[in-house]
């Protein structure tokens, strides 16, 4: 453990992966079979886990990763780059033998993307490395959770929290334990997740209020469905409560990652804005994430404290 790693102190802790991210832009995306000329190329940090770890810190929270990265010149990148965010990386381990996980993206010039992720050291993350952390993720005040790593770290990860917990239930997986969707305090997923999950359709408002309220019938304690430009619907088992929330509208310039930028903001206002009410804070996650969207990237594309400010939050 790094002399910078304090157990008191974890505001945030998220399990979870770390990807290079091979981005190409394109006018449109690909139809299957198809070569198209792409306008640019970009290499990024980025994995749900880690995404998500750095939008929480990069609004001033105290975040700590665990992770795995390979061996290979990218581990030791991706790892400098967390520090560089402000992230303990006390448990961000090498893996010798295996790849950093990597993630290709295409973005069209209307903001859609398509993504294609190898998870490489990532699915090497295991449940001891998860006892040896045991003592971060009980003090942890928000646990968040992601599916590129295993199912089992995922559900030994929320077995050891005592705070509120955040799964993140992307990307779906067959390998369905009902324990992801019965410990977590709040279950987030899109649109598509949320309809496989539910096994129903959500294309819309409405749709994603019932795959919600169904969500919670198989088990949820709370659920939270974003819905891209339309925003979030949120539902709760103690209180019966469901709502819904706009998002504002902005020009959308790379969605890549708003997800992300949502979770570690909605983490952020957990940890820091305990007197806000639910819908408040899924309203102020919703803003973050909006403003993700205008900038290119993921991990660049989030915000800092400046919009705390702004938001009067
Ligand atoms: P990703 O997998 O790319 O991280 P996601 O599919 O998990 O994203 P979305 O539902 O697309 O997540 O977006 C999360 C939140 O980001 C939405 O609830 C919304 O608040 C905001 N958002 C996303 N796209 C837009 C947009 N075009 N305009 C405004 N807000 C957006």
């Amino acid at each position: 453990m790094d002399a910078n790693s304090d157990f008191l102190s974890n505001e945030v802790v998220v399990v979870g992966s770390c990807m290079v991210d091979f981005v190409t832009y394109t006018q449109r995306l690909p139809s299957p079979g198809e070569t198209i000329h792409g306008t640019e190329f970009v290499t990024n940090f980025g994995g749900k886990g880690a995404n998500q770890c750095i939008a929480a810190s990069k609004l001033g929270v105290n975040a700590t990763l665990i992770a795995r990265v390979g061996g290979d010149s990218w581990g030791e990148k991706y790892i400098r780059n967390l520090i560089k965010h402000g992230v303990d990386t006390s448990f961000v381990l090498k893996t010798n033998g295996e790849m950093t996980g990597i993630a290709q993206i295409c973005v069209s010039a209307n903001g859609e993307n398509q993504i294609v992720i190898v998870s490489g050291a990532n699915k090497t993350l295991n449940t001891l490395d998860i006892e040896e952390a045991a003592e971060c993720i009980k003090t942890a005040k928000v646990l968040i959770l992601q599916l590129e790593t295993s199912v089992d770290v995922a559900v030994s990860a929320l077995k050891m929290c005592s705070g509120i917990s955040i799964l993140n239930g992307a990307p779906y997986t067959s390998e369905y334990d009902p324990a992801l969707l019965t410990l977590p305090t709040i279950f987030c997923v899109n649109e598509h997740e949320a309809s496989q999950f539910a096994k129903l359709p959500v294309t819309n408002k409405m749709e994603a209020e019932k795959a919600a309220s169904h969500l919670i019938s198989m088990g949820c304690k709370g659920v939270l469905i974003t819905l891209g430009a339309d925003g979030a619907v949120y539902a709760e088992k103690r209180t019966g409560n469901i709502f819904y929330v706009e998002s504002p509208k902005v020009e959308s310039v790379d969605s890549t990652g708003a997800g992300d930028a949502f979770i570690g903001a909605l983490a952020y206002l957990l940890v820091r804005r305990t007197e806000l009410p639910m819908e408040e804070m899924v309203e102020a996650a919703c803003i973050v994430a909006a403003d993700s969207v205008t900038r290119k990237g993921t991990q660049p594309s989030f915000p800092d404290e400046q919009i705390l400010e702004k938001l009067g939050i």
